[in-house]
């Protein structure tokens, strides 16, 4: 018999969610992903370079003319000359990135630490190198780093600690000053940092991101993670990259030219042109999806729902204690997409052990206009 290495996993949150908003034929703000296509120039110059015989494999490290693209964008972004050749590596989404990662960091009976809640790869990541996650609250109700639980939750095994900015579920964003503690923390001692960054450009009221890739220090011991079906709207080509200095780089290489070798050709060659010829499509990113989270925020401001509008990401998340207290977030989920025809995610699952009082859901607002306004008016009634 297979003793399974993930006894703890089952079928994610996400999928569930998708597949009972599917079946209940309900709104789906559950899991991220935008309910619009991404820009026809990109999807066209798919098509073409399809047709045109793009389809054999690419460079293991990405295509050359991808990976300047991205130092480009990392420049006119951050300020700061990332080299496109030993330190961008183009990978199958931002999810095997994390993966390779950890497996290049990560040995038996090494800790990694995760701010909870958090993103849902990491610890099965982790557990599959042999290591261990040791789960460190974030402090409510901002979701603001408790630098004195991170401090003594370090230990001679950790190795790794995971940061999340702007962060999947809160929307909460890390600032400079909360980057300058972390190396600060970890200053003298054998841990490695992954930034997984890929809500880069999704950060609203005219804040900036602080990217690792701009904090020198931190950097030279940092994997920093991004993907571009966050930043195109096209979650399903499972495109991604990672950036991280020439010798972490060398490393991380190893391992992903064994787990995937390459991502896929034409998506690469058609983001390299699209890249190149819309370099505005980032700059424009804040104002459009901010347009949406306030006409979302703005829709429920009559509900029950209480929130406080999100800093970063497409979600927004909702406090239901004036609605169904009596109910823990799993349950109020289901209950949404059943009886009030909106499927949410439940926050609880980002965390190893939830506050028993939390009562908080969340909301994937990368949507048309129309399906934020039939969503709202139905969450309005509640
Ligand atoms: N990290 C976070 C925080 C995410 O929300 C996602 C999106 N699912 C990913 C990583 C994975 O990105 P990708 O789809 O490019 O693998
Ligand atoms: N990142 C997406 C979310 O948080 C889900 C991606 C997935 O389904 N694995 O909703």
């Amino acid at each position: 018999m297979l003793v399974s290495k993930l006894p703890n996993v089952g079928t994610t949150i996400f999928t569930r969610m998708s597949q009972l908003a599917l079946e209940t034929g309900a709104i789906n703000l559950s899991q991220g992903f935008p309910d619009f296509d991404g820009p026809q120039a990109l999807r066209e110059a798919v098509a073409r370079h399809v047709m045109e015989g793009r389809n054999q494999y690419s460079p293991m490290t990405g295509l050359p003319s991808l990976r300047q693209q991205v130092a480009a964008k990392i420049a006119r972004s951050y300020g700061v000359q990332r080299d496109a050749d030993s330190e961008i590596t183009i990978t199958p989404g931002a999810t095997e990135a994390i993966f390779c990662a950890v497996q290049a960091l990560i040995r038996p009976g090494d800790e990694a630490i995760v701010l909870d809640p958090c993103y849902d790869s990491y610890e099965p990541s982790v557990e599959l190198a042999g290591g261990r996650c040791v789960h460190v609250p974030l402090a409510l109700p901002d979701f603001a780093v408790d630098w004195q639980r991170l401090s003594d939750a370090i230990s001679p095994r950790t190795r790794l600690i995971f940061l999340n900015s702007p962060h999947n579920p809160s929307g909460a964003l890390l600032t400079r000053a909360d980057l300058d503690k972390l190396a600060e923390l970890i200053r003298g001692r054998d841990i490695h940092v992954i930034s997984d960054e890929v809500y880069e450009h999704l950060i609203y009221d005219g804040q900036r991101h602080a990217s690792v890739l701009a904090h020198e220090e931190l950097y030279q011991r940092a994997f920093v993670v991004s993907s571009f079906g966050k930043t195109y709207h096209v979650t399903g080509w499972k495109t991604g990259y990672v950036v991280a200095p020439p010798a972490l780089t060398a490393e991380l290489r190893k391992i992903h030219q064994y787990v995937n070798f390459c991502g896929v050709t034409p998506l690469q060659f058609a983001l390299a042109d699209f890249m190149a010829a819309h370099p505005e499509h980032v700059e424009e990113l804040p104002a459009f999806y901010q347009a949406k989270r306030d006409l979302f925020c703005d829709l429920l401001a009559g509900s029950r729902f209480t929130f406080t509008r999100a800093p970063g990401t497409y979600f927004q998340l909702a406090d239901y204690s004036a609605i169904r207290p009596d109910l823990d977030d799993v349950a109020m989920a289901e209950w949404l997409t059943r009886e009030h025809g909106v499927a949410a995610i439940p926050v609880s699952v980002f965390y190893q052990s939830a506050p028993e009082d939390m009562r908080l859901v969340r909301f994937c607002f990368a949507k048309r206009e129309e399906t934020l306004r039939q969503a709202a008016e139905k969450l309005s009634a509640v």
